[in-house]
């Protein structure tokens, strides 16, 4: 189990709940309960806020047994000290072409939207051109330094689907999923792909949270 709170703000009621369901199923099965600190915004994460985080568990009687201040043989527990882990597991997914480096620029992208829905919103579908790309160009694109993120390549057919144990069966039409990106041109991991590369990584068996993530 784990609990993976962003240190941008206070601990507030919903993560403390999630923390706490997650800590129970732990101790109720003899588990391990990892915090794990999604720390990847550089901008918005504080130390302030994660003293916070740690006060605030603490408060609550929701002890970890691995995270920050205890350590465990998973560490570290800030994804800000991670960036080699991932970056390693994505020059994996590069050298075995499941991913590929995409050089489109924001007016590029700004074209692939979509018309608005309902909300107004629209969205933007990665129409996968740079997955096309021939490789050598791509590589040397790459080493002359030109600004680029890193996409997954995706299946197009399909569903993606898992047995959610709250939900029963739960799965996403792969036609309607684009190559999401990986890493930001900032040389970031997104958070999509850090949560599982450290969900694996990590050994993490079971994760309670937030009806907002399951498309996560
Ligand atoms: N770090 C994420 C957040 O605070 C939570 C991540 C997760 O449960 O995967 O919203």
């Amino acid at each position: 189990m784990r609990f993976a709170p962003s240190p941008t703000g206070h601990l507030h009621v919903g993560g403390a709940r999630t923390a706490l369901f997650n800590w129970l199923f732990a101790r109720k099965n003899n588990g391990v309960f990892v915090l794990r600190i999604e720390d990847t915004d550089q901008e918005r994460s504080t130390e302030q806020s994660l003293d916070g985080i740690l006060k605030g568990m603490r408060w609550l009687g929701l002890d970890w047994d691995e995270g920050p201040e205890v350590g465990g043989e998973h560490g570290p527990y800030l994804q800000s000290q991670r960036t080699l882990l991932y970056n390693t597991e994505l020059d994996r997914l590069l050298k075995s072409d499941k991913a590929y480096p995409c050089f489109c620029t924001k007016d590029d992208l700004d074209a692939m939207r979509l018309k608005p829905g309902a909300d107004g919103q629209s969205t933007m579908m990665y129409d996968g051109r740079c997955g096309h790309l021939d490789p050598d160009k791509a590589r040397r694109r790459v080493e002359t330094g030109k600004p680029h993120v890193v996409r997954l390549r995706m299946p197009k057919e399909g569903e993606a689907g898992w047995q959610d144990l709250v939900r029963g069966k739960l799965s996403f039409r792969l036609d309607l999923l684009d190559d999401f990106v990986l890493r930001k041109s900032d040389g970031q991991p997104t958070y999509n792909f850090a949560v599982v590369v450290d969900d694996a990584k990590m050994r993490i068996s079971h994760v309670i949270r937030g009806d907002d993530h399951i498309s996560n």
